[in-house]
């Protein structure tokens, strides 16, 4: 498949060869690098990008070289190594780390070091990776944009005029960019996916259950998904590999043992695979020609390793349009659940326990209140009211109760449509990366970018989204595939199928 030609002025001079995790850990295994050389080079790549991307919140400097150095002990004592030896991963910051500031990407957790760390950072820990630092996100991962950070807007390493998508847009432009090979994200309704989708990386949502939440700051406790974002299939793989473990302390997280899912990717045969396209979401006025017509060349790839596609009917996830306006069962249905799963997480925040107090108050109602009222953003504020009206008495059945019913109706229609394919093939945006800004003066439009990955978060099952060309602007596009239910492996093998068919990863953004 050919490139489309390089943006002069956004993809600057990047030639090297790219830079995988599992590259990058085999080099440090053969003992041809040091973790220490690594980890040093990684910290000057972001030194040099990072002004003109703001993807990180906190760097871990000293914390990434002293760990490398360790690194480098273990190697030289002739010690087991992990599966993530010396590779530099990026945590988004609603991501516990002991002895490192977690904000949330907002005020109230402006000071908050936890005494703890998450189950997949321990995870990472185990596996010997090193971590480079925090990236930003949106407040309480409630945007799609990284515009409603109380800290900074992250830019796109495309098009430094253009939002990286959110709430994972830290962590997808970091990748992006080269400064790290691989990143962790969450995903409530999109949030991995969709800066996966215009950053040009791949974004796993893994099913609801395979990776712990124990340590992930809760938005939408039944939505809430931690997972990989990466350059390559593989390396996405890797990452999913090191963090879906059974964890006792998240009684969400799934007993059963998890696939090989590298495996998967090393086995990328699709001869015979059926993908199902939904026809509710290809409605006119629905998606953006660029998006239609690199999605319609994907699917060309696929059917040419044997792939056959089908029709199939999600009707309540159906994408609606009426006066040029979006919308959608599932967009609704999300905004009523996790608005009121967020109220209800967010209470904890009252300046007591933990994070910011206001200290101008002259009552206990007053310090909650100032606190409260400071420490939170719009966004989250415009989430909390929501979710307490639509929890309130009098209004729980009309609201809470029937978005419960319809995300059943959701779930069952991806049951039925699952008995006809194994994956489920869409777009993971409607359109590529908006203009910073576009977006932030009527949420209701932010909302509707996330309108092709809100279902999977609400039927629980796993999605990615994986590059899949550029806009005639040179946007990274994305398409969607969707597996039943622990079927994860489905979507890297696919994934990894895909890429090696096409070089649209290679394509370097600006650096
Ligand atoms: N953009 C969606 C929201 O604002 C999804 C966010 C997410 O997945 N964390 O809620």
């Amino acid at each position: 498949m050919p490139f489309p030609a390089p943006n002069p002025d956004i993809n600057g001079t990047m030639t090297e060869k790219l830079q995988t995790a599992v590259g990058i850990r085999d080099v440090f295994l053969r003992g041809e690098r040091s973790a220490l050389d690594i980890a040093e080079e990684h910290l000057a790549a972001i030194k040099r990008i990072e002004p003109s991307v703001d993807a990180f919140l906190t760097l871990c400097e000293d914390g990434a070289l002293e760990r490398a150095k360790e690194l480098d002990e273990k190697r030289r004592r002739g010690e087991r190594l992990g599966l993530l030896a010396g590779v530099p991963v990026a945590v988004k910051d609603n991501i516990c780390t002991r002895g490192v500031r977690t904000t949330c990407g907002s005020k109230i957790l402006g000071n908050f070091v936890p005494p703890y760390d998450a189950h997949v950072v321990q995870r990472l820990l185990a596996e010997d990776a090193v971590i480079i630092g925090k990236t930003n996100m949106d407040e309480f991962a409630m945007g799609s944009s990284t515009e409603n950070s109380g800290f900074k807007v992250t830019r796109n390493p495309w098009d430094p005029t253009r939002i990286p998508g959110g709430s994972s847009g830290g962590s997808a432009a970091a990748v992006a960019a080269g400064m790290v090979p691989l990143a962790l994200g969450s995903d409530t309704g999109g949030s991995i996916r969709q800066p996966g989708a215009f950053c040009g990386v791949i974004g796993v949502k893994p099913t609801y259950g395979r990776v712990s939440r124990y340590g992930l700051v809760a938005f939408g406790s039944s939505l809430d998904q931690i997972g990989p974002l990466a350059r390559t299939a593989e390396d996405a793989a890797l990452l999913l590999d090191v963090i879906a473990a059974r964890d006792e302390r998240d009684s969400t997280c799934a007993r059963h043992e998890p696939e090989d899912y590298v495996a998967a990717t090393r086995a990328p045969n699709l001869e015979g695979a059926r993908f199902g396209v939904p026809e509710e979401f290809y409605v006119e006025g629905g998606l953006s020609a660029e998006v239609c017509d690199a999605l319609e060349a994907a699917r060309r790839v696929f059917e040419s390793m044997g792939v056959e596609f089908v029709d199939v009917s999600l009707p309540h996830s159906r994408i609606d349009v009426e006066g040029g306006a979006l919308s959608s069962y599932a967009v609704g249905t999300y905004y009523v659940l996790c608005t009121a799963e967020a109220s209800s997480n967010l209470a904890r925040y009252d300046g007591v326990k933990y994070g910011y107090r206001s200290d101008d108050h002259d009552s206990m109602i007053d310090m909650y209140s100032k606190t409260r009222g400071q420490g939170f953003g719009e966004e989250v504020k415009r989430r909390i009211m929501l979710g307490a009206y639509a929890l309130s008495s009098g209004y729980y059945e009309a609201y809470f109760l029937k978005a419960a019913r319809v995300r059943r109706l959701i779930k069952e229609d991806f049951d039925r449509a699952f008995e006809e394919v194994d994956l489920i093939f869409c777009p993971a945006t409607p359109t590529p990366a908006f203009k910073i800004g576009e977006k932030t003066d009527d949420p209701l439009e932010m909302y509707l970018s996330d309108i092709f990955t809100i279902s999977a978060n609400l039927a629980g099952i796993g999605a990615a989204s994986v590059p899949c060309g550029f806009s005639p602007e040179g946007l990274p596009i994305g398409l969607q595939l969707m597996a039943p239910h622990w079927q994860d492996g489905r979507l890297l093998r696919a994934a990894a199928a895909y890429q090696g068919q096409t070089d649209w990863r290679l394509k370097k953004a600006k650096g």
